[in-house]
């Protein structure tokens, strides 16, 4: 049997074309169904298109279907880069915030230092002011003593004087104990 496609002479047996795969009629059906069988014809030697076109699509799909995660990731990536930023700067901030405050609190310690020794100056001044005060103190109680022996040795004192001169001797008494 001739193939219609490319003239090859077949078996009469065979349904396809040995050198084309071109589908092959039996002699009465060629001449009814001419157009249809020749579609049918063209789709199933086209078996190796088909294959193609199926694993093109299945390529396809795979190369889509990667791309659109490859895609994906990157965009979370680029989220996750963005969140990392974020976080970095707001981290940056707040060790900044940190920095200012421990620099506020280094001042104010700085001023209470200061305060400090300005205190302990102040205290210093004045317990040096009390002791000259008490010098004087004992040195006039002591002018005092003086003159009261001065006044008893006279023996001009009044009845007030008196008083004050028994006390004087009292005192010297005290002070001859000591
Ligand atoms: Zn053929």
């Amino acid at each position: 049997m001739k193939c219609p496609q490319c003239g090859h002479e077949n078996n009469e047996k065979r349904r396809y074309c040995e050198e084309c795969g071109e589908y092959l009629f039996p002699e009465e059906e060629y001449d009814k169904t001419t157009q249809i069988h020749h579609v049918e014809t063209v789709v199933k030697s086209d078996k190796k298109k088909v294959l193609k076109r199926f694993f093109t699509a299945i390529i396809l799909t795979f190369v889509l279907t990667a791309g659109f995660f490859i895609y994906e990731m990157y965009g979370l990536q680029k989220t996750h880069e963005q969140e990392i930023k974020t976080l970095e700067k707001e981290k940056k901030e707040l060790q900044d915030k940190i920095d200012t405050q421990k620099n506020k609190n280094n001042e104010t310690q700085l001023d209470k230092d200061e305060e400090i020794l300005e205190l302990t100056k102040e205290t210093k001044e004045q317990a040096e002011k009390i002791s000259d005060l008490e010098e004087q103190i004992a040195q006039l109680e002591e002018q005092l003593n003086g003159m009261d022996e001065q006044s008893s040795d006279e023996g001009t004192q009044t009845k007030k004087n008196e008083s004050s001169g028994e006390n004087t001797s009292t005192k010297k008494k005290t002070n001859e104990e000591n």
